[in-house]
């Protein structure tokens, strides 16, 4: 099968590799959508640490089932599917109590470290265990059902923020998540939605997805604007989508008192930390990691038009323009959202 390889860090090929056998519980996927994620960005340099090459990365990813291993029961040949990112033991403490999201032996498609190696989706052919695949609509398209992870981590993070219904929220970062966030908080029931950022672009995509208002500034000018907007209360939730220093410091002074502040980006691996602010105003910072079990509610809310991830694909692509994709991804060519490879495009390309 055809597959886009990592040989090494920032490069890319197209390389015939043998094709995977589904294995006892495991559905072997032929590929029709797969998501390039931040994460292979910041992976393909070796700056993570996550995809150490050799690896055929992709996690975000869609398509058909063309086989089924030895017990699987679920699926069959023909199902249009996609799955979970996190390949979850489906054994240990966290599993049995559902939070899959922090399983003991948790690993993730497409990714490559020192403790596991996991080949993904942007290739011909994926196999993935059968208790990580969800089946899609009949109208869903494969596109729209690679953005289903970014999907379900945004419903995540706005899931552990413990909404009642009626909260303000302020999301800091109006990324892939922080603008599926943005509409996931929206259709959690917030009363009022705010999203910052410093980029015009994507804050017209915030508009558009139903940010109440957008407010282009960071630090002490984003946060007197939320103040202003709240009649100087600050909003009871903020979702911060960036992960930087000054963000997270600006979510602490944008929250109200007893509000929550719920992380979700962390584009750095430390900030320092407003402590006696914290302390003081008792904030609660809450940590939220990719999904656990939000893949349903996801399906449906994007079936249902409730969050629509259409205008945040910015292309469908095919196997041999994957390169040059993360060329410009990795090189922060404005006004890039979600790109897409679909490797039957490659296929066809190839049969001709
Ligand atoms: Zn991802
Ligand atoms: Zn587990």
């Amino acid at each position: 099968m055809k597959a886009l390889l990592l040989s090494e860090y920032s490069h890319l090929e197209v390389a015939e590799l043998p094709q995977p056998v589904a294995g006892a519980g495991e559905v072997l996927v032929q590929v029709a959508a797969c998501g390039i994620c931040g994460s292979d960005v910041h992976g393909y340099d070796g700056s993570s640490g996550r995809r150490i090459p050799p690896l055929v990365m992709g996690h975000e990813a869609a398509g058909v089932i063309a086989a089924v291993g030895q017990g699987v029961t679920h699926f069959a040949v023909g199902d249009r599917v996609t799955f979970d990112s996190t390949v979850y033991c489906g054994a240990c403490s966290y599993c049995l109590s559902g939070q899959i999201n922090l399983c003991d032996n948790r690993q993730v498609v497409g990714v490559s470290c020192a403790e596991f190696r996991r080949a993904g989706a942007f290739a011909e052919f994926v196999t993935v265990p059968e208790r990580i695949v969800y089946k899609l609509p009949a109208d869903f398209s494969f596109a729209e059902a690679a953005m289903l992870e970014a999907v379900a981590v945004a419903i995540h993070g706005v899931a552990v923020s413990d909404l009642k219904g009626g909260e303000t929220a302020l999301v800091i970062g109006a990324g892939m998540i922080g603008l599926l966030t943005l509409q996931a908080a929206r259709a959690a029931g917030c009363s009022l939605v705010l999203v910052a950022d410093v980029d015009a672009t994507r804050l017209k995509l915030a508009a558009e997805a139903g940010a109440d208002t957008t407010i282009l500034a960071s630090g002490a000018a984003m946060v007197a604007e939320v103040l202003r907007l709240t009649g100087g209360r600050g909003v009871d939730l903020v979702l911060e989508a960036v992960g930087r220093d000054e963000t997270v410091s600006a979510a602490v002074d944008a929250v109200r008192k007893g509000g929550t502040v719920t992380l979700i980006g962390n584009i750095t691996p430390q900030v320092t930390l407003p402590l006696q602010k914290v302390v003081s105003r008792q904030i609660r910072l809450q940590g939220s990691c990719a999904s656990s079990g939000e893949y349903p509610e996801a399906i449906e809310l994007v079936a249902a038009g409730k969050i629509r991830v259409s205008p945040l694909i910015t292309a469908i692509a095919p196997l041999s323009d994957g390169a040059s994709w993360f060329a410009r991804l990795h090189a922060r060519e404005p006004n890039l959202m979600k790109i897409v490879i679909d490797p039957r495009m490659e296929t066809e390309v190839a049969s001709r």
